[in-house]
C-alpha cells in the first residue's frame, strides 16, 4: 500500500494537470454531460465538477451542486475505465478485393493514445484487474486492449462520498485503493494528501510542487475513509457463490423476470462484463468489409443463440445466467468475483433491481 506522505495544496492542482499533459497524456476527468458524471478530455481544474454531489438509489441518479469547493465529492457515474481500454465497438480487421478479385485482409491497429484519468474509484481499479484477467492475462491476449492498457495512467482517488448503492466495502474493493493505481490521491478541504503506486507515478510526482502531509491530514483522509466504509449499508449474503448454485429453480428468478425489462443497463455499465459479438459490415458494392466487435449482453436473443436455438429464451433464464456468472460461475473460471461492488447496475437498471436483494432474498436473509 502507498504512503500518502505528500500534500498537494488545492490551487497547486492545475500543475498536476499540465505536468502529464506536458509529458503527452491526454487528460480525461470528471465532468459532467446530461445530468451525469462522465470522463470526458479536459485541460483546466475548473472544468472538474467543483462541489458536486450525486445521489443514487435503485433505479435512480441525480446530481446535485453543494457550496463545496471539492472536485472528487461523488460516487461514480455510468462509465467506469471500460469502454476507455474495451471499445463499445471497434474493427478488428477489413477484408478488400484487389484488382484480380482476391481478398486482401488488412490488420487494424488500436487508437492507444497515452491517457492520463483522474478520479477513478478503488471499484473501476478492481473492475480493470478484472478485465485484464480475462483479456490480457492467459494465453490469448487482445492487442486492442493491451495496447490502450500499457499507455493508460490513472489517478486514483479515495471515495469520500459513496452513494447509497455502493457496497464495495463488502466485496473488499473499496472505498480505498490499495493497488494498481499510478497516483493516489485523498481529498480534503484544502488540497490533497497524494502518493505514487509506480515508477511512472513517482516521476510525476517528483514534479509537483508538494509538501510532507502533516498528522492531523493523515488523521482526517483517515477519519473520511473510515466513514466511507460505513456509511454503506448493502451486502452480499455469505457464500454467495454456493447460495445461488443451490437455488437454480428458487421462485425469486420467477418474480425477478416479471419485472426485469431484459434491456441490458446491467451489463452496459458494469465494470466487468465482457460479452461481446462479431459483425460483419459489407461495403455495398462488394469490394470490402469490416469485422466488428461490439458489447453484447447476455440479457438479448443473440447472445445464447447457438445453431438452430436460442438456449436461453426467455427472462427468467436470462437474469439467472446473469446473476450466477456474475457472482458464483466467474469464481470457478477466473478465481475472483466477477462484482466490484460498484452498485452501478442498481443505480442505471430502470426498473430498480437491486442484486443484493435479489441474492438476499434467495438466500433466505430477506423475505421474498
Ligand atoms: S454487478 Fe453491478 S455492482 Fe457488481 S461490478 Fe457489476 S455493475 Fe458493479
Ligand atoms: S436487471 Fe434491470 S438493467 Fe438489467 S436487464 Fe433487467 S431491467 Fe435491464
Amino acid at each position: 500500500m502507498t504512503t500518502q506522505a505528500h500534500f498537494l495544496a488545492r490551487e497547486d492542482f492545475q500543475t498536476l494537470i499540465d505536468v502529464l499533459t506536458e509529458a503527452g497524456y491526454r487528460c480525461l476527468g470528471p465532468r459532467v454531460r446530461d445530468g451525469a458524471i462522465v470522463m470526458e478530455a479536459f485541460t483546466q481544474a475548473a472544468q472538474l465538477p467543483v462541489g458536486v454531489h450525486d445521489r443514487q438509489s435503485p433505479g435512480s441518479y441525480r446530481l446535485e451542486q453543494s457550496d463545496s469547493s471539492r472536485y472528487f465529492a461523488w460516487a461514480n457515474g455510468p462509465q467506469a475505465l471500460k469502454p476507455l481500454l474495451f471499445s463499445p465497438r471497434e474493427i478488428l480487421w477489413r477484408a478488400e478485393r484487389d484488382a484480380a478479385g482476391r481478398l486482401n485482409f488488412v490488420e487494424v491497429h488500436a487508437d492507444a493514445q497515452k491517457t492520463a484519468v483522474f478520479g477513478v474509484r478503488s471499484c473501476d481499479l478492481a473492475g480493470m484487474r478484472v478485465q485484464d484477467k480475462i483479456l490480457i492475462h492467459d494465453e490469448y491476449q487482445d492487442d486492442l486492449y493491451r495496447a490502450r492498457r500499457e499507455v493508460l495512467f490513472t489517478v486514483a482517488v479515495n471515495c469520500s462520498h459513496p452513494s447509497e448503492t455502493c457496497f464495495c466495502a463488502s466485496t473488499g474493493d473499496g472505498p480505498t485503493a490499495d493497488e494498481g493505481y499510478d497516483l493516489l490521491l485523498s481529498e480534503l478541504e484544502e488540497g490533497f494528501l497524494i502518493g505514487a503506486g509506480s515508477v511512472t507515478g513517482e516521476a510525476v510526482l517528483e514534479r509537483l510542487p508538494v509538501d510532507r502531509a502533516s498528522d492531523r491530514q493523515h488523521f482526517v483522509a483517515a477519519q473520511q475513509a473510515i466513514h466511507a466504509a460505513q456509511v454503506q449499508t448493502r451486502k452480499l449474503p455469505a457464500k454467495v457463490e454456493q447460495v445461488l448454485l443451490d437455488n437454480l429453480e428458487h421462485g425469486r428468478w420467477q418474480e425477478v423476470a416479471g419485472r426485469c425489462l431484459s434491456c441490458g443497463n446491467c451489463t452496459m455499465v458494469c465494470p466487468t462484463c465482457f460479452c461481446h459479438q462479431e459483425v460483419e459490415q459489407p461495403q455495398l458494392d462488394g469490394q470490402a468489409t469490416e469485422h466488428l466487435r461490439e458489447w453484447d449482453s447476455c440479457f438479448t436473443d443473440g447472445h445464447s443463440y447457438i445453431h438452430g436455438m436460442v438456449i436461453r429464451e426467455d427472462t427468467e433464464k436470462r437474469y439467472r445466467q446473469w446473476l450466477t456468472h456474475k457472482l458464483a460461475t466467474w469464481v470457478q473460471q477466473f478465481g475472483n468475483s466477477g462484482c466490484v461492488g460498484c452498485g452501478r447496475c442498481i443505480a442505471w437498471c430502470p426498473v430498480g433491481i437491486d442484486l443484493t436483494e435479489e441474492a438476499n432474498v434467495i438466500a433466505g436473509n430477506v423475505d421474498d
